[in-house]
C-alpha cells in the first residue's frame, strides 16, 4: 500500500517523500479506516485525502466550505492531470447535468462540493448509486459552535456515517483545541476514527513584535526589505485600512484595501488580484483571510494588536503555507491596549463572557512583553511543549535583556497616584522627568514630590515602562473617562516593596526600525545574484498561468521554482527530479522552463551555480551538516549531497567536513567501497549492504572522495 502511495506521490504530485504523519494517515484512509487529522496550515492536509482518493476505486467526495477554495483545488488537480470537478452554484443547470453524466460514467475522480449541497436528499440518493472511494471533510472545525467559522450545514454531515457505513471518512482541520476536537468527533460521528495530531509549530515563520514608535515608518522599513513579495497587513478598523493602503501606494508599495465596508465587487476583485498577481500587499481587517489558500504569502504584518492568541496564531499562520521562510511582524503599543480594552468593555455579552475575553487579551499582551522565546510561549498557550528556545524569533535572535525596574516602577505608580489617577502616559512622563509644560504648571504638578524624580531614565524608557505596567495589569486604564491611568489592586505588593519587577528592555527606536526585519530570512529567499533568473522563471510562470486562467502557484509553487533555480536542471530527466514536478507538469512545462534556465542570455546561470558551490563549500567547512546546509541554501538535501560529492571530487573538502556521520560508520562505508580491489563498486552495490542506515547521498560523497584520492 505505502509503496503504491509513494509512487502516486512521485508520479502525480512530483514529491519525493511524505511529510510528518501523511504516510500514516494515507495508509489508514486508503485501507478503509476513518481518520481525524489535526495539522497546522501548510502542513499538507490536502494530500492526506488526495492520495487515498487516487489509490481507492470510485469517486472521492470532498466537502469544503468555500467556493474559492474548491476552485483552487480543482484547478491544481487539473494541472496535475487528475480528473476533478466542483459542484457549486456557479454552474448552470446545463453544466450540472453534464457533470452528473460524467459522474455516472465514472469519469471524475474527485468531486468538491459545499456541505449544504451534499446533504440535499437528492444528492445523497444520487451518490448512493455511485461507487464512493471516500468522504473528506475539510475545515472540519466549521462544525463547532464555539468557533468563529460555525456552519450549521456541517451539523448534518453526521448522517454520512449511517448512510455510507462502508465508506471511509477523513475530517481535517487546522484548529487544535480540545473542545473543538471533541465536538468534531461527536457531531461527525467519528468515534471510531484514528486521530492524527501534529505539532502546531510553524517552523518557517519568524516571529517579531516591536514596540510601536512611529508605525508607518516602521512598517515601511519592514516592507522595504521585502519588495516584490506578497503579504498581508492587518489593521483593526476599516478607516485605517483605507488610509494605510493609500499611504503605501503613495510610497510606491503596491497595496490594495480589503474590508467588509467595501462593495462586494471591489472586495472580490482585490482578492482575485492578490491571488493571481505577484508581490501585492493586502491591507485588510480580519474580514480577509478565511479561505485564502495562497501558498506564497511571505509575510503577515500587524499594525494593531489581535484580541487573542488564537487570532494571532491564525492570522500569522496565513504566511508561508508553502513552507518557505516567512515573517510574522507586529508593532504594538499602549494605545492598542486602550482600544481593545475599550472595545471589550463596550461589547455585548454577559460578565462571564467578558472575563474570558479579558483573559485572552491578557495572554496576548503577555506574548508581546515576553522576554523569552516567542514560539515557546505561543505553543505553550496551545498546550504544546517546545523543549528548547527556537532560535528563530526576535527574542531568541536579539537576546532580549531584562532590567530591574522595581524602583522606577514605584516612582511611576507614585506619579499616577499623586496626580490624582486621571492622566495619560504623556503627562505622567512629563512629570517624572520634570518637564516644564503648560499642563504641568496649570495643575501645579511641579510642586509634587515626584516631579523630576525620574530624570535618570529617558522619556522613551518611561513610556516602555508604563506600557509594560499596563500590560501586566499593575495599572488600569480608565475606560469611562479619557483613558487616564489608575492604580490597580495588583500593584500593592510592588508599592509595599514586597516584590521585585523585571521588565523587558526595549531596543532603542533607531535600532528597532533598522532591525525590524534584520536577521529574518524571508527577505533573503532569493539572493541578489539570483534575482534575474528568478524573475525570468516567475515571468514564464505568470505567462503560463494567464494562458491557463489559474493563479501562478497552481502552475508551480515557489518552492519548486526555487529548486529549479538552485539545482539548474539541464535535461528533462533532471527536471523530473525537482520536487513538485510530476509527470503531467513535466510533459506540459518542462521544456519551457528548461529553455529559461539554459536559455540564450545564459550568462547569469553559470555564475549563480558557481556562487552556490562556493557558498556550499564555505558552509561545509564551517561545520554545517548537509541538512543544515539544505536549510540555509533553500534546496533539497539530495541536491546538497550531489554538490558535496562534486566538491569532494575536486578535493575542496574532506569527508569529515562534508558529512555528518559517526567516524566508525564512515570507516565502514569506505571499507565497503575499497573491498572491490582496483575498481570502485557502483553506489547501488554498496547501498544494498547498508540499506536505509546510510543515505544514498552519503555513498555518492564517499565514492567521489575515494575516486579523487586514489585517482580511480
Ligand atoms: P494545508 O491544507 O494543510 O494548509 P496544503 O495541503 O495546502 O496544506 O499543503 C501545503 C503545501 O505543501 C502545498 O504547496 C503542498 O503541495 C505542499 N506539500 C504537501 N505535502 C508535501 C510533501 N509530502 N512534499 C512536498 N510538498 C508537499
Ligand atoms: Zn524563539
Amino acid at each position: 500500500m505505502l509503496e503504491q502511495a509513494q509512487r502516486v506521490l512521485k508520479d502525480i504530485f512530483g514529491y519525493d517523500s511524505f511529510r510528518g504523519r501523511q504516510a500514516a494517515i494515507i495508509e489508514c484512509v486508503a485501507s478503509g479506516g476513518d481518520a481525524l487529522v489535526l495539522m497546522p496550515t501548510g502542513g499538507g492536509k490536502s494530500l492526506c485525502f488526495q492520495v487515498p482518493a487516487l489509490l481507492r476505486p470510485g469517486l472521492a467526495v470532498v466537502v469544503s466550505p468555500l467556493i474559492a477554495l474548491m476552485d483552487d483545488q480543482v484547478a491544481t488537480l487539473d494541472e496535475l492531470g487528475v480528473a476533478a470537478a466542483a459542484l457549486n452554484s456557479t454552474l448552470s443547470p446545463e453544466q450540472q447535468r453534464e457533470l452528473a453524466g460524467r459522474l455516472r460514467r465514472g469519469e471524475v475522480k474527485m468531486l468538491y462540493l459545499a456541505p449544504e449541497r451534499l446533504v440535499q436528499p437528492r444528492m445523497l440518493e444520487f451518490l448512493r448509486t455511485l461507487d464512493i472511494a471516500l468522504f473528506a471533510i475539510d475545515e472540519a472545525h466549521c462544525v463547532s459552535q464555539w468557533g468563529h467559522d460555525f456552519r450549521p450545514e456541517y451539523l448534518q454531515l453526521g448522517q454520512l456515517a449511517e448512510l455510507f457505513p462502508h465508506v471511509p471518512r477523513i475530517a481535517l482541520t487546522a484548529t487544535a483545541d480540545m473542545r473543538t476536537r471533541e465536538e468534531i468527533v461527536q457531531r461527525l460521528h467519528l468515534q471510531g476514527a484514528e486521530r492524527f495530531l501534529s505539532s502546531f509549530d510553524r517552523p518557517n515563520i519568524f516571529y517579531r513584535i516591536v514596540p510601536k514608535e512611529s508605525p508607518r515608518k516602521q512598517l515601511m522599513a519592514f516592507l522595504g526589505e521585502r519588495r516584490g513579495n506578497a503579504g498581508i497587513v492587518y489593521c483593526l478598523s476599516r478607516k485605517k485600512v483605507d488610509e494605510t493602503a493609500a499611504f503605501l501606494c503613495e510610497q510606491g508599495f503596491p497595496a490594495l484595501p480589503y474590508h467588509a465596508g467595501l462593495a462586494a465587487e471591489t472586495r472580490s476583485a482585490n482578492q482575485h488580484r492578490f491571488l493571481n498577481e505577484e508581490g501585492l500587499i493586502m491591507v485588510a481587517t480580519i474580514a480577509f483571510g478565511m479561505g485564502i489558500d495562497k501558498p506564497n504569502v511571505r509575510f503577515v504584518a500587524h499594525l494593531d494588536l489581535p484580541k487573542s492568541m488564537e487570532a494571532y496564531y491564525q492570522e500569522t499562520g496565513r504566511a508561508g503555507r508553502d513552507g518557505l521562510p516567512s515573517d510574522a511582524w507586529m508593532a504594538y503599543g499602549l494605545q492598542d491596549m486602550v482600544m481593545l480594552k475599550q472595545m471589550l468593555q463596550n461589547s455585548e455579552g454577559d460578565e462571564r463572557h467578558k472575563r474570558i475575553e479579558q483573559h485572552k487579551l491578557d495572554a496576548m499582551l503577555a506574548l508581546c512583553e515576553e522576554t523569552r522565546c516567542r514560539r515557546q510561549s505561543l505553543l505553550a498557550y496551545f498546550d504544546e511543549v517546545l523543549e528548547q528556545p527556537c532560535g528563530h524569533c526576535d527574542n531568541c535572535v536579539d537576546q532580549v535583556q531584562t532590567w530591574d525596574a522595581t524602583e522606577p516602577a514605584r516612582q511611576a505608580l507614585s506619579a499616577v497616584y499623586r496626580t490624582g489617577q486621571r492622566y495619560g502616559v504623556g503627562h505622567l512622563v512629563d512629570v517624572l522627568v520634570g518637564k516644564d509644560t503648560e499642563k504641568v504648571r496649570n495643575f501645579g504638578h511641579e510642586k509634587l514630590s515626584v516631579f523630576g524624580v525620574g530624570k535618570a531614565l529617558s522619556e522613551h524608557e518611561w513610556r516602555s515602562l508604563f506600557r509594560q505596567l499596563v500590560a501586566r495589569g499593575l495599572v488600569d486604564i480608565d475606560l469611562e473617562g479619557y483613558g487616564g491611568l489608575r492604580l490597580s489592586d495588583s500593584c500593592r505588593p510592588l508599592l509595599r516593596g514586597e516584590v521585585n519587577l523585571q521588565l523587558r528592555r526595549d531596543l532603542k527606536p533607531q535600532t528597532v526600525a533598522k532591525s525590524s526585519g534584520g536577521g529574518s530570512p524571508a527577505s533573503q529567499l532569493v539572493r541578489a545574484e539570483e534575482r534575474e533568473l528568478w524573475e525570468a522563471l516567475r515571468a514564464l510562470r505568470r505567462k503560463l498561468a494567464a494562458e491557463h486562467s489559474v493563479p501562478p502557484y497552481v502552475i508551480f509553487p515557489d518552492s519548486t521554482l526555487l529548486e529549479m533555480l538552485r539545482s539548474q536542471p539541464t535535461s528533462l530527466s533532471e527536471m523530473a527530479q525537482v520536487s513538485g514536478v510530476g509527470a503531467r507538469k513535466l510533459e506540459r512545462y518542462g521544456e519551457a522552463f528548461l529553455d529559461v534556465l539554459n536559455g540564450g542570455e545564459g550568462e547569469e546561470a553559470p555564475k549563480v551555480v558557481l556562487d552556490l558551490r562556493h557558498e556550499l563549500v564555505s558552509l561545509a567547512r564551517a561545520g554545517m551538516t548537509p541538512a543544515q546546509i539544505a536549510g540555509q541554501l533553500n534546496c533539497s538535501e539530495k541536491n546538497v549531497y550531489s554538490l558535496l560529492a562534486e566538491a569532494l571530487g575536486r578535493q575542496e573538502l574532506t569527508l569529515e567536513q562534508a558529512l555528518d556521520l559517526p567516524e566508525e560508520l564512515l570507516m565502514e562505508v569506505q571499507d565497503a567501497f575499497l573491498d572491490g580491489e582496483g575498481e570502485l563498486p557502483p553506489v547501488a552495490t554498496v547501498s544494498a549492504l547498508f540499506g536505509p542506515r546510510v543515505p544514498e547521498g552519503v555513498l555518492h560523497c564517499v565514492r567521489a572522495a575515494l575516486a579523487a584520492e586514489f585517482e580511480l
